[in-house]
């Protein structure tokens, strides 16, 4: 019986996680969420046996919470790591944030599996939470669509087989835009994504194609492979999550609906399958087009790939100064257009070092949006 700890429990990846849960009869164990809303009280009646984490709850909240659910109940940032070290548990980390990051750690060391949507452990975190994964004995699964095909492509492939990962990108909603088109946009047309659903700072993470540039850092942790060897290719219709070349010339790609309740679904029950939500797909009258992604245009792309080879202390930076970027646009502090530019210039003003634990991981991740905050200020 697998038993479910799921992290940011009120989020888009959490809801979709406890569909699965209910669908696939799995026993949550444990839930949490970063504040004590009332989309986490409605799930506190669902699970009535669920033991609860709430990360940064209000004074009101907690009084509140106690009175309901008594001990059942951890507040902060400590609970989420206990939670996540339940013994023999299934982990699925949809927490956002490099806050998430110590409970990654934390599930991988107790030897559970981790089910990791929380970009950041990997981005921020990558080199820590690999040691993590190497200590206790874990196991780790993407939930992110492109990760988990590629995770697909390669099961039963050595390592010597694969000549390069083809991560897919749908472009989002600027996809073919020149960047004088695009520099001011608003906060309404940098959200509209095309094809996915998500929360905010992804949404603007995929009309920057930042996200992308993270899901290369992420893929090169997980598969264990070079740089140059990770391609990013926009493909709009976002059927094809992602594909693994050979060495023989031979390509293998994940097809299917863009619904995230697939690839977390193969995270928890993988390498097994079990029965899935969605109708037979239809392939006939589909058309699937591969553009190049322009450069130029997202330059974000290329400060992820260079911060990725550049390693330690810089893919924690351009995710630090990247999340204050994005805020500042969604609060109409900075233009569309500046986002690349605060993140290039925090790179280059934190001083770059390696990371060996979760604090220096939240160490610098402290320095650089402070850096970034100041360059945002001094921009407006
Ligand atoms: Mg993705």
């Amino acid at each position: 019986m697998t038993r479910l700890v799921v992290l940011g429990a009120t989020g888009s990846i959490g809801r979709q996680t406890l569909d699965v849960a209910n669908r696939l009869d799995l026993e949550v164990e444990a839930i949490s969420a970063r504040s004590g809303s009332d989309g986490l009280l409605a799930l506190v009646g669902v699970y009535p046996d669920a033991r609860v984490g709430v990360a940064e709850p209000t004074p009101t909240e907690r009084g509140k919470l106690v009175e309901a659910l008594g001990d059942r109940v951890m507040f902060g940032p400590e609970a989420l790591e206990d939670l996540a070290a339940t013994p023999e548990s299934t982990v699925v980390n949809g927490t956002v944030g490099v806050a998430g990051l110590p409970a990654s750690v934390a599930a991988l060391e107790a030897g559970n599996r981790l089910a990791l949507a929380n970009k950041e452990s990997l981005v921020s975190g990558g080199d820590v939470v690999l040691r993590a994964l190497g200590r206790g004995g874990g196991m780790l699964l993407p939930v992110d669509s492109e990760h988990s095909a590629i995770h697909q492509c390669l099961v039963g492939e050595p390592a010597t087989s694969v000549r390069r990962l083809i991560l897919s990108a749908s472009g989002g909603p600027f996809c073919g835009s020149a960047f004088a088109e695009i520099e001011s946009a608003t906060v309404a047309e940098a959200l509209d994504h095309p094809t996915w659903k998500m929360g905010p700072r992804i949404s603007i993470d995929s009309a920057t194609l930042m996200n992308k540039a993270f899901e290369v850092i992420e893929a090169h942790h997980l598969f264990g492979i070079d740089y140059d060897r990770i391609d990013v290719v926009v493909h709009p219709q976002s059927i094809v999550h992602s594909l693994v070349e050979f060495v023989d010339g031979s390509l293998k790609a994940h097809l299917g609906e863009p619904d995230m309740r697939v690839p977390i679904q193969y995270a928890i029950t993988a390498p097994d399958r079990t029965a899935g939500s969605l109708p037979p797909f239809d392939l006939i009258g589909r058309t699937l087009s591969f553009e190049s992604p322009n450069r130029e245009v997202f330059r974000c792309l290329d400060l992820g790939y260079a911060a990725g080879r550049d390693g330690g202390s810089a893919p924690a930076v351009l995710n630090a100064a990247d999340e204050i970027a994005v805020l500042s646009f969604l609060e109409r502090r900075i233009a569309f257009g500046s986002i690349p530019e605060i993140v290039e210039r925090t790179l280059d003003e934190v001083d770059h070092r390696a990371l060996t634990s979760v604090e220096d991981v939240l160490d610098i991740d402290t320095e650089a949006r402070s850096v970034a905050r100041d360059l945002v200020g001094r921009s407006c």
